[in-house]
């Protein structure tokens, strides 16, 4: 594995690289999400390629960006383990050099949900991700239905912005109880550790509500809820049924993502099911 720090080292070495190159974006602190990512790179590309980047700009001035966690070394362990063949490992001096000025704005997707919680967030994502992929120029980019609007949002940058890159959204990959596996996940406490499956246990209710006949979005919506609401440690921030490529209220047809963001203590966990 050839570890790359510089946009001119990413670019010379990638020239070389076999074809098709796939681009794994990651904020590093690897965990079972980004290996099952980097494993359908690994099985679906000749090269594959792992982007570790904290990016400053998708994080709010009062988020955890100081101490987001960080485990360099592990990382670089675990990509020679998977068989990844460059680990681009850029500084924020690097991505944002001195009199940086430029930034993707994005709406559509980008408004709702996240977008309403954490203003800036998807422009700080978009930005990011339309560097890379213009860096790497991959063929196809992994990411994780975990952040489904995340995955939405991309999808309409690539559209909007021409980049030849194809967008594959895998699978969430969860603990044996059902919590979306996620770097955040290390600031629960052991208690709110025990309550935090809850998320996905309120989901999967209501998906099973939906795979029984209900087709109501509130309803759905009140059902997930109700289910957090009853933890004494977990708050419902937002419970909503959505188009999984727009992220507008869902109508009733077609393909809808339930999404939610509920607290755990200081904790703010994100999950969706899809409902088909
Ligand atoms: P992050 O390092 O948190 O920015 O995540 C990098 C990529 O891994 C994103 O595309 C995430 O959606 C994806 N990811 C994070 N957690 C999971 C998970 N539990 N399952 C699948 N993909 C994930």
């Amino acid at each position: 594995m050839r570890r790359l720090s510089t946009v001119a080292e990413l670019r010379a070495a990638l020239r070389e690289a076999p074809r098709p190159l796939g681009l794994v974006p990651t904020m590093g602190a690897l965990h079972a999400g980004h290996v099952s990512l980097i494993r359908a790179a690994r099985s679906e590309c000749a090269a594959v390629a792992v982007s570790i980047f904290v990016n400053p700009r998708q994080f709010g001035p009062d988020e955890d960006l100081e101490r987001y966690p960080r485990s360099p070394d592990a990382d670089l362990a675990l990509l020679e383990r998977e068989g990844a063949d460059y680990a681009f490992t850029p500084s924020p001096e690097e991505m944002y050099p001195p009199g940086f000025a430029a930034s993707v704005h994005i709406e559509g997707p980008a408004l709702p949900l996240e977008g309403a919680a954490r203003p800036s967030h998807f422009d700080g994502v978009a930005t990011v991700v339309a560097k890379l992929l213009l860096q790497a120029q991959p063929d196809r980019a992994y990411f994780g239905q975990k952040d489904g609007q995340q995955v939405a949002v991309i999808r309409r940058l690539v559209r909007d912005l021409d980049i030849p890159s194809e967008i594959a959204a895998l699978p969430t990959a969860r603990e044996a109880d059902g919590l979306a596996v996620s770097s955040r996940n290390a600031y629960l406490t052991a208690e709110e550790r025990s309550a935090a499956p809850v998320v996905h246990r309120a989901l999967a209710a209501a998906r099973d509500k939906f795979r029984a006949g209900q087709q109501n979005a509130a309803e759905l919506e009140a059902a997930c809820r109700g289910i957090i609401e009853a933890s004494p440690l977990a708050s419902a921030e937002y419970v909503a049924a959505v188009d999984p490529e727009t992220m507008a209220p869902w109508s009733g047809r077609g393909p809808c993502m339930l999404a939610a963001a509920a607290r755990i203590g200081n904790v703010r966990l994100l999950d969706n099911v899809l409902l088909e």
